[in-house]
């Protein structure tokens, strides 16, 4: 059984300080996997997480994460701006973006940020936007299918991201003509990966082609990059990562294939987003409305606008009646939103006990790529962000969004102040 990181009591309390829907952050939970993260990779000295700030660009996340060792991985203008307001810097900065426009660029070189590279046309780009670095990283893209023991993980030649195989090595050539005195090798061939292999055949991929490149250009390779991908359990029957385990086994590969090439030194870099906050995050809602015509429904207070994952891509995400979690779960719900959109459902036929109106609702794994996907259509406004901190204390890291917020790239004078 999943159970809640907070007790219906706790939750009781909280929501009378902030009404229902909000996103829930676990504090001592972040902080807690976040050290086991760097305990795996202990045997790697230049180990560093640089958190995916798409996850959850909220600077009290930020801060945490900062505090615990990580660095931030960035794709965007603002999100560069929020690392920055953060206080991260330099080489705590990773720049992984793509179809990347010149002032992001232009950014990412003011903030001495390391800029990993998404395609061999950037380095033109990049050289007359801002100057080529010292440090520069590629994403690779090696093509085809990517298998784990016989198993299609993901179809790297249909994605958009990076180089080829033979891209990598031109590429190197230039940059190192350019200036460029170290080089970061980046991929990202899977996502929310549940297997603990997943890490480890990345790495042997990226560790020898390290190690040709290495061989047919010359360059020092400084950091190999394993980015984002390793998955949390959304469903009760799955089994949460072993990163102790993952950390072991990369260690493996990485005793096998790069220090007998001579590259001991390389060191190892992750990217994890959804591994670092998801289950350590949830959306809090109350069932404000039920309806009984071919199937039954419950309406929350939160909508797809607060949590798009199960409309996007038919996410599973558990769902907890709080105070009931010990009654039999023999009632069949449609568990929905309120957007004019017939997929604005949280679960669909989930057994659960019987809900009444005002029950609280704790919708799991919202920590990544939760409220950050949120959006207003149909007009809904997205929710607040609360901190439930390791002392038990909460904070409201970000309020909820008001009509002015909605309203706030329109022009309305004279119109709106007149009718309201
Ligand atoms: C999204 C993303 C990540 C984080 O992915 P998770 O699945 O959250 O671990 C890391 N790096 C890059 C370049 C990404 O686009």
């Amino acid at each position: 059984m999943k159970k809640p990181f907070v007790t219906l009591k706790q939750l009781q309390k909280i929501t009378q300080e902030y009404p229902t829907p909000f996103h829930l952050y676990d504090e001592k939970g972040i902080r807690e996997n976040a050290r086991k993260l760097k305990r795996a990779f202990s045997w790697n000295p230049g180990f560093k997480e640089y958190f995916a700030v798409k996850a959850t660009p909220n600077p009290a996340i930020l801060q945490i994460m900062r505090e615990e060792g990580c660095g931030v991985d960035c794709s965007s203008l603002t999100e560069l701006m929020l690392s920055d307001a953060v206080g991260f810097s330099g080489s705590e900065i990773m720049f992984s973006s793509n179809d990347t426009p010149t002032e992001d660029f232009q950014l990412a070189a003011r903030l001495h940020a390391v800029i990993n590279l998404d395609d061999i046309t950037h380095i033109d780009i990049l050289k007359e936007a801002a100057g080529i670095p010292e440090t520069i990283s590629c994403r690779y893209n090696p093509g085809g299918v990517f298998k784990i023991s016989n198993a299609i993980m993901d179809n790297p030649g249909e994605s958009k991201y990076g180089f080829t195989r033979t891209q990598m090595a031109v590429g190197f050539l230039k940059l190192k003509e350019l200036g460029v005195r170290h080089f970061g090798i980046h991929s990202f061939l899977a996502s929310n990966t549940t297997g603990d292999e997943y890490y480890p055949e990345l790495a042997r991929i990226l560790f020898q082609t390290a190690v040709e490149l290495h061989r047919e250009t010359g360059v020092h390779i400084a950091f190999i990059n394993l980015s984002g991908g390793v998955g949390v359990p959304y469903r009760p029957e799955q089994k949460p990562a072993d990163i102790l385990k993952i950390g072991k086994a990369v260690h493996r590969v990485f005793d096998e294939v790069l220090v007998p090439a001579g590259m001991g030194d390389v060191a190892i870099y992750t990217e994890l987003g959804r591994f670092m906050l998801a289950p350590y995050g949830c959306l809090v809602a109350t069932a404000i409305r039920e309806k009984h015509i071919y199937k039954e429904y419950i309406g929350l207070d939160a909508c797809a606008a607060d949590l798009m994952r199960p409309a996007m891509y038919g996410a599973y995400h558990h769902l907890t009646v709080m105070g009931k979690e010990n009654e039999p779960c023999d009632h069949k719900y449609d568990v929905t939103g309120g957007l004019c959109e017939n997929n604005d459902k949280f679960a669909i036929d989930r057994m659960l006990p019987k809900i009444d109106m005002g029950d609280l609702i704790v919708i799991h794994e919202t920590g990544a790529h939760g409220h950050s996907m949120g959006y207003n259509y149909n007009g809904k406004l997205r929710s607040a962000e609360v901190l439930l901190k390791e002392d038990g204390t909460t904070e409201l890291i970000r309020r909820a969004e008001t009509p002015a917020d909605y309203f706030a790239t329109l022009d309305f004078t004279g119109l709106f102040q007149n009718k309201h």
